[in-house]
């Protein structure tokens, strides 16, 4: 029998249309019968490296894995795909155990997972057992616990080393998603790998949001927080057991459906608050490191760590944990220079200097990251060796940068007030002049100009804003002095004189985002999305297994816009393979089926792409909003239109569509983009031929005139602005 070909295995098994990032050239590498080391970050994919080879190829494939919670979910998770997959562990029976060893005799599993020691321990019994059966390659998860430099060393991984001696003609891959040079070096060391192959990811988390704020009486800043995330599944991580349990039972206090998790819990405990996060009976999780390695759940939607973490490579596990699925997700730090002083007494590795200063090296990182006045995705990727442009547009540095505004007016009144008083006030005295304050400290004869009480509309703090924008930006300046003056510079005077613009940022106040919104490339139905949601987690519950195991979040989602009203529709949507729509597939097409009855609605399924490329992560490709804000900044840092086309390897159309969502959103003037003799032109022809055709208008139009401005104005046109 022909081996199947990966593509087809991911299409039919997994119900992918494409495989992301560099998982093809992996299972291609792997395929061809070569060792590999894979850095990807959590949630990029790592197991679909493995299993799709497994599936390819004629034997078993081990999965070597640290934790008996992963195991059993990913397990979980192929078997309801229609995989024969199993894991061996001390808690089965021994009958169970002799199942499986059955299984494998007969060459019926394709996936095996199991623990280090399990592997390579003193039973060389189960290696001459491995020998004789067909096994086809080696997976190694969370390959860095062999390493002494990475952040989560386990001994008993080091008895890996041993494997390539023992199966020398079998391939071997190697997972992580946190590996700094020197750890990556000590896995290919530790591993004895001689002919192989690094494959590295970008480290990219696009859809998650970072934020840093202040410790100091954090927990109302939580509160708020978590009120706006009511619906949200998160996690929450603590430094101590007993801080997990206080917090927890404050949380529980004030409402919360949260629940504490650490190591000193009792097993049966921890083993029941798990399941139950798992299938959303507890809502956030308040917890050491100790909980999340095995936490395959796709839909967690935040992640705050009210304590620093130890190093970078936790901090970005950890909140890599948010958003799987791919949706919005958030991750928020609460910073307090205390906890640095803290960390540094845990950061001695008694006994090993060179290690405790590696330690030490590590916390300095990971407290500069929540000083720092630049983009935090930009640091945390160039801390992983992957390079990042200066904006990102989500994290809380970037958002709070201000976005500039024509504020010639505005400005034009400042300093015309500024000149009125001849030179000689300070800031407030002005700010009372264009309020018309009646202040007694007013001069009777100031009242009489032509300022006073030019600006009754807006409030006393935005005048000072702008002044002090106006200040910032060289307008004005400031006298010294113990009663300091406002003075025009050259360029203030030119501002009144010669009638330049001028750009000034907005007042701004900005808050986490609200609502986590959900970004589709076309609307979803919300109603619908819910209904599928509650219909998934009974089935789950039914099954008991976590409901992301049944279909993800984004599945549903791509159900609830797409309307697959047929069964081959349904195959179009990503996550249904053919297993699972011939398991599960009926209900929710049903489902579908009624609400488009009752709505009159009409299946969108042709609006799919049949293949959705996922593109490869560069900053701006994933999120929509993202690469529409990146244009927009750069548009405003003053680049052409051809130049940022081509510095972000898009094309020109992209761009002029990026900018025409910004002018109907009266973000940016239509003036800025084309010529209002151009613009005439096009809005005359707009009211003779409309908008049904741009092609009827541009063949209406002089041959200068270019698709993206016919587009770009219509915008306008839309947004009342012409
Ligand atoms: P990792 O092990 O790297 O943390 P996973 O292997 O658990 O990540 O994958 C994260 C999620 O992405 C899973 O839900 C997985 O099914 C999904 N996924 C992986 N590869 C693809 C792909 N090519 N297309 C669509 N979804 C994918
Ligand atoms: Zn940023």
């Amino acid at each position: 029998m022909a081996s199947p070909n990966p593509h087809t295995v991911l299409q039919r098994v997994f119900g992918y249309d494409s495989f992301r990032h560099n998982q093809q050239e992996i299972v291609e590498h792997v395929l061809a019968g070569n060792d590999a080391v894979v850095l990807m970050p959590t949630g990029g994919g790592k197991s679909l490296c493995y299993q799709v080879p497994a599936l390819c190829l004629a034997g078993v494939t081990i999965v070597v894995s640290p934790l008996i919670a992963l195991m059993k979910d990913q397990v979980d998770a192929l078997i309801v795909n229609g995989i024969k997959a199993a894991f061996l562990n001390s808690t089965q029976s021994s009958a169970e155990q002799a199942f499986i060893f059955q299984q494998l005799k007969s060459n019926q599993l394709k996936l095996l997972y199991l623990a280090p020691e399990r592997l390579m321990g003193n039973e060389t019994q189960f290696i001459n057992f491995l020998q004789q059966i067909n096994v086809s390659l080696f997976a190694i998860d969370e390959a860095h616990c062999i390493s002494q430099w990475g952040h989560d060393f386990r001994p008993e991984y080091l008895i890996l080393g041993q494997l390539k001696q023992r199966f020398p003609d079998i391939p071997v891959i190697a997972l992580t998603a946190t590996a700094d040079a020197l750890t990556q070096k000590d896995i290919i060391d530790k591993l004895q790998f001689t002919d192989f192959r690094v494959f590295e990811n970008s480290f990219n988390r696009p859809n998650i949001w970072y934020y840093v704020k202040p410790k100091k009486n954090y927990y109302e800043s939580l509160l708020q927080y978590l009120k706006q995330h009511k619906k949200d599944s998160g996690i929450i991580y603590c430094l101590s057991r007993t801080s997990t349990e206080a917090l927890a039972a404050d949380l529980k206090a004030d409402g919360f459906n949260a629940e504490a998790y650490h190591a000193g819990l009792d097993k049966s405990i921890r083993d029941e608050r798990q399941e139950k996060f798992l299938k959303d009976d507890i809502s956030i999780m308040v917890a050491t490191i100790a909980f999340g390695m095995g936490i395959n759940k796709s839909n967690v939607r935040f992640v705050v760590h009210v304590d620093l973490p130890k190093n970078i490579e936790g901090y970005y596990q950890e909140t890599g944990r948010a958003g799987r699925d791919g949706l919005h997700s958030e991750a928020l730090l609460f910073y307090g220079a205390g906890d640095v002083i803290k960390l540094k007494r845990f950061a001695e590795v008694e006994g090993n200097e060179a290690q405790t200063k590696i330690m030490l090296q590590k916390l300095d990182k990971m407290s500069k990251f929540c000083e720092i006045k630049t983009c935090r995705r930009k640091y945390l990727l160039n801390y992983f060796g992957d390079e990042a442009p200066d904006y990102c547009g989500s994290c809380d540095i970037c958002l709070n940068k201000p976005v500039l505004k024509d504020t010639t007016i505005i400005a034009q009144k400042i300093l015309s007030a500024v000149v009125r008083l001849k030179e000689s006030f300070g800031m407030r005295y002005v700010v009372d002049i264009l309020r018309g304050s009646n202040n007694e400290k007013i001069r009777q004869d100031h009242k009489a100009l032509s300022v006073y009480g030019i600006g009754k509309d807006v409030s006393k703090e935005e005048w000072s804003h702008y002044t002090k924008e106006l200040i910032n930006y060289d307008y004005l300046k400031q006298s010294d002095g113990q009663f300091p003056v406002l003075q025009l510079t050259d360029k203030g005077r030119a501002v009144l004189f010669q009638k330049e613009k001028v750009y000034l940022s907005a007042p701004v106040n900005i808050e986490i985002a609200h609502e986590p919104e959900i970004y589709q490339e076309h609307s979803y139905e919300k109603e619908l999305f819910e209904n599928l949601k509650a219909l998934r987690n009974k089935i789950a519950r039914e099954e008991n297994v976590p409901s992301y195991i049944i279909f993800s979040d984004s599945t549903l989602l791509d159900l609830a816009t797409y309307l697959p009203i047929t069964k081959t529709d349904l195959l179009k949507i990503s996550g249904f393979g053919a297993f699972k729509a011939e398991k599960y597939g009926e209900p929710f097409l049903e489902m579908v089926q009624d609400y488009c009855i009752a709505y009159k609605l009409q299946t969108r399924i042709n609006l799919k792409q049949p293949k959705r490329e996922r593109k490869q992560t560069s900053i701006a490709s994933e999120r929509s909003s993202d690469t529409k804000r990146m244009t927009l900044q750069m548009f405003r840092d003053g680049r052409s239109i051809a130049e940022i086309a081509e510095e972000r390897n898009l094309s020109v159309t992209t761009i002029e569509t990026h900018l025409s969502f910004y002018i109907a959103k009266h973000e940016l003037e239509i003036t800025d983009l084309v010529e209002s003799r151009k613009q005439k032109a096009i809005q005359k022809a707009v009211e003779i031929f409309g908008t049904g055709s741009l092609k009827v208008l541009k063949e209406n139009l002089q041959a200068e005139l270019n698709y993206g401005d016919i587009r770009m104005v219509i915008a306008a046109m839309a947004a009342n602005e012409v």
